[in-house]
């Protein structure tokens, strides 16, 4: 059994304690508006049939950079005053954090130095070089290349701009939900791929503010969910990080975690687990029946749904995190023959 009933995740009483407010996420769209458009909400005839509820899916694939990460790299960036600014930005990430800080920068005019493992895939950090961005590989884990980031700040004085637990970063990413609710005001449950916890932990303060019954359930890998860990030993665990093809979903939570761990155990109503072959399924779907090109991480929700993981009442919202996918391994999940 893969799935953690919301009866075993344990809930801080009171959500206005939370890291991050409703006010944070309202005053990120402000700062992001104009400079990143709204995504589209797609209704999905496929998987509204399959499942006899209404299914969109948020479309996060259509950012520039092709991942919804630009969202909270834009306002993070836009959060920093001018001196700040000047010296520079650095961040560890698996491909698509470090392509939103690379494009943010260069869109505004400043310089970014990007560390990754070397457990990237090449056309990964390939699209990060082509966006102006300095490389530098680190390690074999995400702890590894953050570790550098850490000597940079210190040794620099780079301004370090975190994946995920950060306030500007959540606050960034949970403009979605804003966009999601404003479309589809009886909304009933978001479908959120889950890694650090910045994507979910903003959707979810932005959809339960407006509307509390909404269901957020949070969808990782069964190859090395931290989150998932974490919530269960009630504390950020170290977890062993192995290869997937959600390869977005990779990394730690951090040991220090201060913002998307409460987020997190505060507000997901479910965390679901998927195999290898669950999430092949997913991006097959969606290239064969939506006519999309998904990665792993992105295609999550939906595999979900088609492993019939995830009982669904009323209208549904997949967020469809990003299409960052080597054409190989992509073309190789299409025709069958991976996973
Ligand atoms: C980063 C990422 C995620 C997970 O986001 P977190 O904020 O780390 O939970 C999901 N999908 C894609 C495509 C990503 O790049």
């Amino acid at each position: 059994m893969t799935i953690m009933t919301s009866a075993n995740l344990p809930r801080t009483p009171n959500q206005a304690m939370l890291p991050v407010t409703p006010t944070d996420i309202e005053q990120a769209a402000a700062r992001i508006a104009g400079r990143l458009e709204p995504t589209p909400l797609a209704h999905s005839g496929t998987l509204s049939e399959r499942t006899h509820q209404s299914v969109y899916l948020k479309l996060e694939t259509r950012q520039p950079i092709g991942a919804f990460k630009l969202r909270g790299a834009m306002n993070a960036i836009l959060s920093l005053d001018d001196a700040e600014r000047k010296r520079g930005l650095v961040t560890a990430s698996t491909g698509n954090h470090g392509r939103a800080v690379a494009y943010a920068a260069r869109e505004l005019g400043l310089s970014a130095t990007i560390c990754m493992s070397s457990r990237v895939p090449a056309n990964k950090i390939e699209a990060i070089r082509a966006l102006g961005a300095k490389i530098r590989i680190v390690g074999v884990s995400q702890d590894d290349a953050q570790e550098e980031v850490e000597r940079l700040v210190r040794s620099l004085g780079l301004v370090s701009i975190p994946p995920f637990d950060h306030v500007d970063v959540v606050a960034g990413q949970g403009t979605i939900g804003l966009e999601i609710v404003k479309d589809l005001p009886d909304l009933a449950t978001v479908l959120v791929p889950l890694s650090g916890g910045g994507l979910v932990g903003g959707i979810a303060v932005a959809v339960k503010a407006a509307k509390s019954q909404v269901q957020v359930i949070a969808i990782s890998m069964e190859r090395g969910a931290a989150m998932y860990a974490a919530i269960a030993a009630g504390k950020p665990v170290g977890v062993r990080e192995e290869e997937t093809l959600a390869d977005s979903l990779g990394g730690g939570i951090g040991l220090t975690n201060t913002i998307t761990f409460p987020l997190c155990r505060a507000l997901l109503d479910d965390i679901v687990l998927l195999t290898e072959a669950e999430i092949a399924a997913g991006v097959r779907h969606m290239a064969r029946e939506e006519y999309e090109v998904v990665e792993g991480a992105g295609a999550v929700g939906v595999a979900a749904i088609l492993a019939g993981k995830i009982k669904l009442s009323g209208p549904t919202v997949i967020i469809v995190s990003g299409g960052n996918i080597d054409p190989d391994t992509h073309r190789q999940i299409v025709e069958g023959t991976a996973a």
